[in-house]
């Protein structure tokens, strides 16, 4: 069985207003496509942000100019289309109780953790961008994501965690730190097994300027030794996105040793055979 559950209903960036997306017509368009590429469980995850009770959790600017919509409208209007119900949650260090109340009174088939923001700097946009700072280490930058990412996976907030070596968007655009980078890696991996989180492999880094999934195989691979599981997602934005690149993708889990793809349904997770 193929899933895409991390998906969302429309672009990033202003004007992309939940009148426009959360319609009908546009979740026929995204299972229109999912039906072609043989995807039988199809959800969506808003960003956590572009809900007014996120500022609840936090009130970074870059939150302030998102947070539009009714998170409780939301959850109704996707699990009236038919949609596995999830949201893409930021980790915020220190405000783990605030997202807590955010995401327990609503009824999630999964809940997706990422690491966008090292503090109120971002890894993966130009805006905010951590790399401005002349003389960004590499090293650091690279540590801190993944310790952030492993304190994510122990908070117990997150069913998946999403793009998990999203810090390598950029590629050669910026600096990387050198050598085995499986060292960054282990605080990440040990977090993920204790705590039975799903990993996320994620076709999205193929769009960009990175050019390959996430996580690297090198990264992959520990997962899989660590005994973690695998939710596959396309990050998709738009209705072409949806299982992008899962042909080549279902082959190199295949060569990796990956038979099995995480299920969720009300936060529960089984395993289903990939085909
Ligand atoms: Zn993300
Ligand atoms: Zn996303």
């Amino acid at each position: 069985m193929l899933t895409d559950y991390h998906v969302h209903l429309r672009p990033d960036g202003e004007g992309t207003l939940a009148a426009d997306y959360f319609t009908a017509a546009n979740v026929a368009r995204y299972r229109e496509a999912a039906e072609e590429r043989g995807i039988a469980e199809l959800g969506c995850s808003e960003h956590v942000y572009r809900f007014t009770q996120a500022l609840d959790v936090w009130q970074h600017p870059f939150w302030r100019e998102n947070a539009h919509d009714d998170v409780d409208a939301y959850c109704d209007f996707a699990r009236e289309q038919g949609l596995k119900v999830g949201v893409e949650a930021d980790f915020v260090p220190g405000r783990e109780d605030r997202m807590a109340n955010l995401l327990e009174s609503r009824e999630w088939d999964y809940v997706i953790g990422s690491v966008h923001f090292l503090k109120d700097e971002a890894v993966d946009m130009d805006e905010w961008g951590i790399w401005r700072t002349r003389g960004a280490d590499p090293e650091k930058i690279w540590a801190r994501y993944f310790e952030t990412l492993a304190a994510a996976a122990r908070s117990g907030l997150y069913d998946v965690m999403a793009h998990p070596d999203l810090v390598k968007v950029w590629g050669a655009e910026r600096p990387l730190p050198e050598g085995d980078l499986r060292r960054f890696y282990e605080p990440a991996v040990e977090a993920f097994a204790d705590m039975d989180v799903a990993v996320e492999v994620s076709t999205a880094g193929l769009r960009k300027p990175v050019g390959e999934r996430y996580p690297a195989e090198p990264f992959l691979a520990m997962c899989l030794e660590a005994g973690c599981p695998i939710a596959l997602s396309s990050d998709a934005h738009y209705p072409r996105h949806v299982g992008f690149e899962y042909p080549s993708t279902v082959a190199w889990l295949a060569d990796q040793g990956v038979r099995e793809l995480s299920v969720f349904e009300r936060r529960a997770r089984r395993l289903e055979p990939i085909g």
